[in-house]
């Protein structure tokens, strides 16, 4: 027999049953099919953001497997200890199963159905609603509804049935497992903390997470899938090997271990028809650190508010405004962000300095980012500001060096770091490897310097033209092999490059080569086209972090006057 309804969600997980409480409590028949059993255990490290309790309220007691104030962070040589402010809530540690199940009853409370094992086979789209086939244990039915909500998770039927497959840059592989600890020793150990591990050589661009339950351990490790396939990673063996050379983890008992996936690149389209993709169905999770519960809940929040005014009012803007939501809300403030601060955690001489480091800032750092609590784009300033004071004043070899100047831009014009000295010999570095995908002729490698598609060869003509003749174009990798062939008593280094990568190479390059006298970095983008505009820091032609080819040009003449006196 056909049933109809207001809303159909396809998935009971935090997206599915964060919408179906809004809509139901908005009044809305709303009935929620899921494939498992709604107690299912789904594959997770159980990590509840601050945020998360600050937007939706604490979670019961039942629920809490513990609460977290501490953020214990690990990086190949150094370990440190971040508190949470005392006027922030604690974060939470839950088992999935129960926690779900909590959200669920709200749901269930307010008025919305739950059918479990109940899978969503096909969806047809009609004039005037969508129809879903149900699949159980007795029978296959149909049921039809106004609105669809996708909230299936990663393996979404809709991003499928729309051929939005993604590839693996947009997803993070990551594979976890359970160790059995007795709650006493695990409150010895753990206490209220957490603790995250980032050494490249282990997990590139990724990390290990161990985020203690009453009595147990839930011990992960996750990275861009794209990773795991180019350098034949194999998670299960590097959790395998963390576990075994690590002393207290390699004498508990392991009760279970699983792999998963998190979507974490936002669909360019999260309105299909008339249904709107939400939480991990939707690429809904940062690309950062692969944290999706709290994004899954938001967008199920907004997608129940603009769904209630499309089923009103029957204007489709109203779906259509759900996407713009997530979009500037989500991605603008937080995710796209996320993507440029991987370098600072997935570069272990970056995050040895960082860990280790004692500026200020650094907490602050991990708290925002780890809380939820600040937008990312504020978090990533902060990290780069930070970043460039603690490579400025807490690298030893730059710091034996008195003379050393960093200059943020814009305040490069006046070139002021030379105080007047006339280097010997300067190496002008300018780095674009962000860049590759830009490249013109579509055929980026480290020695293409000299393809004149390229818009920086612009550059190279204007420090030619200046005499400026020891110039390299470069990702920090091969700078370091040109450098190793054709170290010739350079004492100034000058890196014009994205401030991550500049920072990187003054970082390396310092170490490395002990250059004597300035380095002097420019953190900004080079922009020379409208297209680099775009994808520069700020994403605006205004943004003080472009170096354009009016900037350059003033300061590659600088530099020549400088040189030449
Ligand atoms: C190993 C690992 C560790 C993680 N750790 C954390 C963490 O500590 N903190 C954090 O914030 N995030 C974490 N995440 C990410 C987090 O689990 C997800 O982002 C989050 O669960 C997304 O919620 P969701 O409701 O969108 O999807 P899900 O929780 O995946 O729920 C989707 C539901 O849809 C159901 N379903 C699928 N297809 C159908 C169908 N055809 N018919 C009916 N039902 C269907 C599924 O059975 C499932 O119950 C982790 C992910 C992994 C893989």
């Amino acid at each position: 027999m056909e049933k109809t309804c207001d809303v159909i969600i396809i998935g009971a997980g935090p997206a599915g049953a964060q919408a179906a409480y809004n809509f139901a409590k908005n009044g809305f028949e709303t009935i929620i099919l899921e494939k498992q059993s709604l107690n299912r255990e789904k594959i997770c490290g159980g990590g509840i953001f601050v945020q998360e309790i600050v937007e939706f309220g604490p979670l019961p007691d039942q629920v809490i497997e513990r609460s977290i104030r501490t953020l214990r962070f690990n990086s190949p040589h150094y370990s440190r200890n971040v508190h949470l402010p005392d006027n922030m809530p604690a974060g939470v540690i839950v088992k999935r199963g129960l926690y779900d199940c909590y959200l669920q009853e709200q749901a269930a409370k307010a008025g919305a159905r739950f059918c479990e094992l109940a899978s969503v086979i096909d969806i047809n789209y009609r004039k005037n609603a969508v129809e879903v086939q149900v699949s159980t244990k007795e029978k296959t039915s149909t049921i039809k509804a106004r609105l669809l909500i996708d909230a299936s998770g990663w393996s979404s039927l809709v991003a499928k049935k729309s051929n939005r497959a993604m590839n693996p840059t947009d997803y993070i592989a990551a594979y976890k497992c359970w160790l059995e600890m007795s709650q006493a020793s695990t409150n010895e150990h753990y206490g209220d903390s957490i603790e995250f591990f980032f050494n490249s050589e282990i997990i590139p661009d990724g990390y290990i997470w161990i985020f203690p339950k009453r009595d147990i351990l839930d011990v992960g490790i996750g990275c861009l899938a794209s990773n795991v396939q180019q350098k034949k990673i194999n998670l299960k063996t590097a959790l395998s090997t963390f576990i075994q050379n690590h002393p207290l983890l390699k004498k508990a008992a392991l009760t279970h271990s699983q792999g998963g996936w998190i979507p974490c690149r936002i669909h360019p389209s999260l309105v299909y028809d008339r249904t709107l993709l939400v939480g991990d169905a939707g690429g809904i999770s940062s690309p950062l650190h692969g944290g999706g519960i709290y994004y899954a809940r938001y967008s199920g929040k907004w997608a129940a508010h603009y769904g209630s005014q499309y089923l009103l009012t029957n204007q489709k803007e109203h779906l259509a405004d759900y996407e713009s939501k997530m979009i500037s809300e989500l991605y603008e403030k937080d995710f796209k962000w996320d993507e440029r601060m991987r370098p600072f955690l997935g570069d272990n001489e970056l995050v040895d300095l960082l860990v280790n480091s004692r500026h200020k800032n650094v907490d602050r750092f991990f708290v925002d980012l780890f809380t939820g609590t600040v937008p990312h784009k504020k978090v990533y300033k902060l990290i780069i500001e930070t970043m460039q004071e603690i490579i400025a004043t807490e690298n030893p070899i730059i710091q034996k060096d008195d003379k050393r100047t960093y200059i943020p831009v814009p305040s490069h014009l006046t070139i002021d770091a030379f105080h007047g000295i006339k280097p010997k010999r300067i190496l002008l570095a300018i780095s674009y490897c962000l860049k590759s995908n830009l490249c013109p002729a579509g055929k980026f490698s480290d020695k293409c310097i000299q393809c004149k598609l390229c818009p920086v060869s612009e550059l190279i003509d204007l420090a030619q033209q200046h005499s400026l003749t020891h110039y390299i174009v470069t990702t920090s990798g091969s700078f370091m092999n040109y450098l190793d062939h054709n170290h010739t008593g350079f004492d100034r280094l000058l890196a014009i490059s994205c401030s991550t990568v500049a920072n990187k190479i003054a970082l390396l390059v310092n170490r490395k080569y002990r250059l004597e006298g300035y380095t002097i970095i420019l953190g900004g983008d080079v922009c020379t086209t409208e297209k680099d505009y775009s994808h520069s820091e700020n994403g605006s032609k205004h943004s003080q972090t472009c170096l354009d080819m009016p900037i350059m040009t003033e300061l590659l003449s600088d530099i020549a006057h400088v040189t030449a006196k």
